[in-house]
């Protein structure tokens, strides 16, 4: 297997809120991305997934555990290294209208990096924006328009291509293809497949439902209430999902056959997701687990390979 890029140990990320109380949104997970790799995470929102992924890349401050990139931990990084580690972990985000600012031009925007990190300038600066154009399917002509001019899938070619204009090696998109239209959508994934492949990047790549991150991912992490119930290869987990919460997600993606669609069996999840300020003992998902067992309450399952490469915090495996 490659090698691993970023190492996540026991990561933890409360936020206070007031009263004594904590809400735990990250709750000591644990995993690799490696190098070359997609790595899908996907939960429902409030799970957990989108501060994971602003804790790697240090917008949050992580409240105990590791993040390591390329061995260093990024928590811990001072002086030129922030600069470097800026540069080469990079951030997509699911609002790609809110995360553009109005009144710079795409040029501006997209070389915004650029200017930070002291890369590219004048006549070059503006060849490497109009290049960056061309490789998220726009062109030149759009460098002197401003965000409102373009469609959702066009603004976010725009976050695209900003976020590669600094050569970057890693990059966390969070949901970016929630809020486009279902035409869209597989344009966009299809565009970040192909940049991987040319540019050589990592993703980790976030999103609420599992049929989003089905055609993009190696492999898949599951959340849920900040912990992480499962991660395995994309089609071991398709295939033989092992925790309870993964069936019960897969139950609901439909299936296109009409007649398969009737047959089969569907897990419905009863209930709401607990609050992260107060989640349940033992394991989190059992107020909600059709086979939830006594012990469930009292222990929180292990974190462990039950299949090779196939992890799983459960206690039906322990
Ligand atoms: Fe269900 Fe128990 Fe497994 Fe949690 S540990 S998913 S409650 S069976």
């Amino acid at each position: 297997m490659a090698k691993k890029l970023v190492e996540v140990k026991n990561l933890q990320k409360h936020f206070d809120v007031g009263k004594g109380k904590k809400l735990k949104a990250v709750n000591d997970i644990s995993f690799d991305v490696y190098e070359g790799e997609t790595l899908g995470l996907v939960g429902e929102s409030g799970c957990g997934k989108s501060t994971t992924g602003r804790t790697i890349i240090r917008l949050y401050e992580a409240t105990s555990g590791e993040v390591v990139f390329r061995g260093d931990n990024v928590h811990k990084i001072k002086g030129k290294k922030v600069k470097e580690f800026n540069r080469r972990m990079q951030m997509i985000f699911q609002d790609p209208y809110a995360s553009l600012n109005p009144r710079m031009a795409v040029e501006d925007i997209i070389a915004e990096g650029m200017d930070i990190h002291g890369i590219y300038q004048g006549k070059e600066r503006t060849k490497r924006v109009h290049e960056l154009l061309e490789t998220v399917g726009l062109n030149s002509e759009h460098a002197t328009r401003f965000p409102h001019e373009f469609s959702g899938g066009q603004r976010q070619r725009i976050g695209i291509a900003r976020a590669l204009a600094v050569d970057p090696e890693f990059i966390i998109a969070d949901e970016p293809i929630s809020a486009l239209d279902v035409s869209i959508q597989a344009q966009v994934v299809n565009l970040m497949k192909d940049l991987q492949k040319d540019h050589g990047l990592t993703y980790l790549f976030i999103a609420h439902d599992l049929s989003m991150v089905k055609h993009i991912s190696d492999r898949i992490g599951v959340m849920y209430l900040g912990g992480l119930m499962e991660l395995a290869d994309s089609e071991d987990l398709y295939k033989e999902p092992l925790h309870p919460y993964t069936k019960a997600l897969l139950s609901s993606i439909p299936i296109p056959d009409p007649q398969k669609e009737e047959e089969r069996k569907r897990t419905i999840l009863s209930g709401d997701v607990p609050s992260p300020i107060d989640p349940p003992s033992g394991c989190p998902f059992r107020t909600r687990c059709p086979d939830a067992m006594d012990v469930c309450a009292k222990e929180r399952p292990v974190w462990q390979e039950a299949r090779p490469n196939h992890y799983v915090a459960c206690h039906l495996y322990e």
